[in-house]
């Protein structure tokens, strides 16, 4: 049996995280720092160096040998590179190359966050079992990844499943990645609570704006509250159903801060699939919401890096 552990880091723009994780898929032991997100790139890798100095002082630390990463994206799997676009001080920042240094040479995997999440949905969470699996967070932004043939697909780049810019509105808005009517711009928390506001709901007397204060709203039958949750659901609907289309998916799992307003959202989702996903093979599709929650980010950085180290796939997948 195995018994060593995988130094695991999740980085975003607000935290950065990390944990030694065992082989059950366990957090044994946690770091976190704030990420400085508006400072240069080396103040935001001396977050990352103070949370593996924090892991390393574990008397556990001597079992580590992986380390796997998380990251915000676009990152850049093949040159080892990370520019997570909420994190500006880093620009094409050799991140593989200075955790390796930190941790005395152990081997590095990186991949992006949503790949991340839908490694450990595959491993432990609501993908379990699925061989064919989209996995998406809905939150301040949109991401995903794919799972395909019973392993984790996050392609040359890091990058695969990237469900968020795929556009679903020919002519539609402006997104900030450059193309028109993404799935993010239409479907995230803050394009839910920007579109409610256009349209005339107004927050409460507590001046909550976001998408929680109109899920809110939307539950007690403000209608246009109602209408940017269906519209954000029909968004999701045609990516997904797209997704499933082209590469044979049979379960998309959906978690973040906007899957958690639940039937506001599943109901209008699961409703618009069956009129975008029309063809026969596509039909059996179901949705699900994640059930791996705060963690994992870290378990599927572990998860991504054990798979690229024994080449085959996932481990202690149930089937
Ligand atoms: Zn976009």
């Amino acid at each position: 049996m195995h018994t060593d552990l995988v130094a695991a880091l999740d980085i975003g723009g607000t935290k950065i995280a990390g944990a030694l994780v065992d082989r059950d898929g366990t957090l044994v032991v946690r770091a976190q720092r704030p990420t400085p997100a508006r400072e240069s790139g080396e103040r935001v890798m001396e977050a990352v160096n103070g949370v593996l100095a924090e892991l390393a002082a574990s008397p556990r630390w001597g079992e580590a040998t992986a380390v796997g990463i998380g990251s915000a994206g676009p990152v850049d799997a093949a040159g080892g590179t990370v520019s997570p676009v909420n994190v500006p001080g880093w620009r094409g920042f050799p991140l593989v190359e200075r955790v390796g240094d930190a941790t005395g040479g152990l081997p590095v995997t990186l991949v992006g966050d949503g790949v991340a999440i839908t490694a450990a949905e595959h491993w432990l969470g609501a993908a379990r079992g699925h061989d064919n699996a989209l996995c998406m967070v809905v939150s301040t932004g949109v991401g995903g990844g794919l799972v395909l043939g019973g392993a984790l697909h996050p392609g040359p780049s890091g990058n695969a499943g990237h469900i968020g810019h795929i556009s679903v509105d020919l002519d539609g808005d402006p997104c900030p990645c450059g193309a028109r009517g993404c799935v993010e711009r239409i479907a995230s928390g803050p394009n839910i609570a920007r579109r409610a506001l256009e349209n005339g709901w107004r927050p409460g007397p507590d001046g909550d704006a976001s998408a929680v204060a109109v899920a809110a709203a939307a539950r007690a039958g403000d209608p246009v509250a109602v209408a940017s949750f269906e519209r954000a659901a029909q968004a999701l609907a045609a990516g997904i159903a797209a997704t499933a289309t082209l590469v044979d998916v049979d379960i998309a799992v959906i978690g973040g801060g906007v899957a958690g307003a639940g039937d506001l959202l599943f109901a209008p989702l699961r409703s618009a699939l069956r009129r975008y996903a029309t063809l026969s093979f596509v039909q059996q599709l179901t949705v699900a919401p994640a059930v791996m929650g705060n963690d994992a980010g870290l378990v599927g950085a572990a998860a991504a890096a054990l798979a690229t180290r024994t080449g085959a796939g996932i481990p202690a997948r149930a089937h």
